[in-house]
């Protein structure tokens, strides 16, 4: 299996990163994961606008040209053969030694990238899955796409342990997003959904999925809301690249609505696919 590091593509085995890598020391990086639909980016340019961005923010400059970045990731995928799958990317602010100041122009940021196989997780997204409210314990930047997932992490793991697939983040009561998703609860056939601020991250399914409300008419609010509205919500779901739109059918133990996908909620996950569907046709 062949990797990415900076603009070579290897194997694996032959793969090396330097102990002082800043990434590695520090999380001084970035990175995104891409989702690919029968050997095809999904949403590709939308990421790697998004990795750019996060690399700007955090004053890394990107040494590729987008197009370049694309035609790696493209060999990548198809060095690998990965038909169902995504792509891992990420950029550090390269090797150098120890020092929490930045280092010289010298140093130039390494980038590495691999490709793994991923179902879609048909089962869950036919039945909903469980959450759990967790306090949002993260830095004020969370629209950047950042090596450094601690605070995510032990959501993520507390939740697990709680036999929940996601925890969803408050500041305050104030509900920000999911560890690893975006939330959002529909009342009243309403959407709604925190907005794009430095409190989240801006999901690129998220941005989809306001187009697809948008394009079909469907009332979408970019309105942050309350865990009392989560709580007593018509429906709840998540998304991002790998859970894609998936509902949340109970929350801290107690069921939602019904207890099964809300009837908005599926609906969006008919439009979803027939967004990726019509892609890979393209
Ligand atoms: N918020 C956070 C904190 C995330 O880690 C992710 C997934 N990377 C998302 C939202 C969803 O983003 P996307 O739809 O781009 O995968």
């Amino acid at each position: 299996v062949k990797v990415i590091v900076n603009d070579k593509i290897m194997d694996r085995s032959e793969a090396a990163i330097d102990i002082e890598d800043r990434g590695y020391q520090f999380g001084d990086g970035v990175y995104e994961v891409i989702r690919v639909y029968d050997g095809v980016l999904f949403t590709g340019d939308e990421h790697l606008e998004r990795f750019y961005s996060s690399a700007e923010k955090i004053k890394i400059n990107v040494p590729f040209q987008k197009e370049e970045l694309f035609d790696l990731m493209n060999q990548l995928i198809q060095e690998n053969k990965v038909k169902d799958g995504s792509v891992y990317m990420q950029l550090t602010r390269g090797a150098s030694p120890r020092n929490h100041v930045f280092p010289g122009k010298d140093t130039t940021p390494v980038l590495t990238a691999y490709t793994k196989e991923v179902a879609r997780p048909v089962e869950s997204l036919e039945n909903g899955v469980a959450a759990m409210v967790a306090d949002d314990i993260r830095w004020l930047r969370c629209d950047i796409k950042s090596l450094n997932l601690l605070p995510n992490l032990l959501a993520k793991q507390a939740a697990t342990e709680q036999g929940c697939y996601e925890a969803i983040l408050h500041r305050d009561g104030l509900v920000t997003e999911g560890s690893s998703s975006n939330a959002y609860i529909v009342v009243d056939g309403k959407i709604k959904t925190h907005p794009a601020t430095n409190l989240i991250l801006n999901g690129i399914t998220r941005q989809v999925l306001i187009r697809l409300c948008e394009q079909n008419n469907i009332p979408f609010f970019e309105e942050a809301f309350t865990l009392e509205d989560l709580r007593n919500a018509d429906e709840i779901f998540v998304t991002s690249t790998t859970s894609e739109v998936m509902p949340v059918v109970k929350l801290d133990g107690k069921e939602i609505g019904n207890g099964k996908p809300g009837e908005l909620t599926r609906k969006l996950q008919v439009l979803f696919v027939e967004e990726f569907e019509s892609v890979k046709k393209a």
